[in-house]
């Protein structure tokens, strides 16, 4: 494994390594830096929560530092992931950095872009769609062009930004260096690297589903209509910051409205949202001015906030690797998580389907309408003892009892 020590990284780099204490390469860095620092494309799967962002930020930077006329451009499927992919670049450049960037999303002022784009930014990162429209206004040139990163390649085709992505390097020279990255590498993301890149050097990290991180999964089944109060005992019996996934944007409004009447203290994020309005109640959340963030997928990718400890899968998600990056939220840069998932009788199918495609290890609970997984009998959690063990801490304790004094105090306001 190649150390950070031995990559011939520039000297304030380095010290910036320490000084986020990334003292050891991730495999993925390990591979992928000393290949991209050779110049050569790379096309690796990797999902998030293996440090591939550093993967490709790290010979990005070294590529900015030495081309000093140059510019590179990562693109990315969602707004949260560009902005979290600029704030891993913004901590590993440094407050004193000379190298100007422009973060380019949809829903966030088009004023604010325009004017980081007149600074002549060597950095660009961002969506495609918002990418295409400064391309078009003529408002960004990417005629020194000679570093991309695709990031989360599969989640971008899936959203159809395919088009998108082909328009944008219509404006690209042909010489440049690409790295394509993707949780998946499915037919169709051979096909786009074989038309965008030369000679790719193909790297793969274990796939982290294959061996979770140190995610505890579990499936509770249920009907939909006792799925609110699963949720509330879910959430008094867990402790620390909570993530919920449901499906649609009204779910997530009327979750947040059923839970805040019952005295939790939650708030919703979905693609409706104003894009300021999404990083406000992200800020908040990482801040943890507030425990339950209930989500769409929109946030099931790139956010990375190490004190979220459960993710709770109201919903199944609509596609399977969702599910992987739902659960990714949790157990972030080597810290231990929870994850459940609700499934009612009409979703069994598609769940089993799911788990046996994920190869998951997940404990099964049984609710109200269990339901059989294999052979009519109910697989139970290896130790259920210390299942329940686990989740009745202290901590929730002091939440419930929080709860109690908080309704007491209403009622006697009133
Ligand atoms: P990513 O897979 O890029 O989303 O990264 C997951 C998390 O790992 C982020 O919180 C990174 O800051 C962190 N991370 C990335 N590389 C390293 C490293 N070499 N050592 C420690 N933490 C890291």
């Amino acid at each position: 494994m190649t150390k950070f020590s031995e990559m011939g990284l520039p000297e304030s780099l380095r010290h910036t390594l320490n000084h986020l204490n990334y003292t050891e390469p991730t495999p993925i860095q390990s591979m992928a830096i000393p290949i991209a620092l050779g110049g050569a494309d790379i096309l690796g799967s990797a999902q998030t929560g293996t440090g591939k962002t550093a993967a490709f930020a790290i010979p990005s930077i070294v590529n900015l530092y030495n081309n000093p006329t140059n510019t590179a451009l990562i693109m990315t499927p969602t707004r949260e992931l560009a902005s979290q992919v600029m704030s891993q670049f913004s901590s590993l450049l440094g407050r004193k950095t000379k190298i100007k960037s422009a973060l380019l999303i949809g829903g966030d002022s088009m004023f604010k872009q325009l004017n980081q784009l007149r600074n002549k930014p060597r950095l660009i990162v961002g969506t495609p769609g918002r990418i295409n429209d400064h391309l078009k206004r003529k408002s960004l040139k990417l005629d020194n062009l000679n570093f991309l990163v695709l990031d989360e390649t599969d989640r971008m085709l899936d959203m159809g930004f395919s088009i998108q992505i082909n328009e944008i390097l219509k404006f690209a020279p042909n010489n440049r260096q690409t790295l394509l990255f993707s949780a998946t590498l499915p037919n169709n993301i051979i096909k786009i690297s074989s038309k965008y890149m030369r000679d790719p050097v193909r790297i793969e990290v274990e796939k982290s589903i294959d061996k979770p991180l140190n995610i505890e999964q579990e499936v509770l089944y249920t009907r939909a209509d006792k799925k609110y109060d699963h949720l509330k005992s879910e959430i008094d019996h867990r402790s620390g910051s909570i993530i919920v996934f449901a499906r649609t944007k009204s779910n997530t409004e009327n979750l947040v409205k059923k839970l805040s009447k019952d005295g939790y203290d939650a708030f919703s994020m979905n693609g409706d949202l104003r894009q300021s309005v999404r990083n406000r109640i992200i800020n908040n959340f990482r801040k943890m001015k507030f425990r339950i963030l209930v989500a769409t997928d929109v946030a099931s990718r790139g956010i990375d906030i190490p004190h979220i400890e459960h993710v709770i899968n109201y919903n199944i998600p609509e596609h399977q690797d969702d599910y992987t990056h739902r659960i990714g939220r949790t157990a972030r840069a080597g810290a231990d998580g929870a994850a459940i998932i609700f499934i009612t009788p009409s979703e069994k199918s598609k769940w089993i389907k799911m788990k046996t495609s994920l190869k998951l290890d997940v404990a099964v609970r049984g609710g109200e309408a269990e339901v059989e997984e294999k052979g009519g009998k109910i697989s139970r959690p290896n130790n259920p003892k210390k299942n329940n063990r686990r989740f009745f801490t202290k901590q929730s304790k002091k939440i419930r009892s929080q709860k109690r004094n908080r309704k007491k105090s209403k009622s006697n306001r009133n």
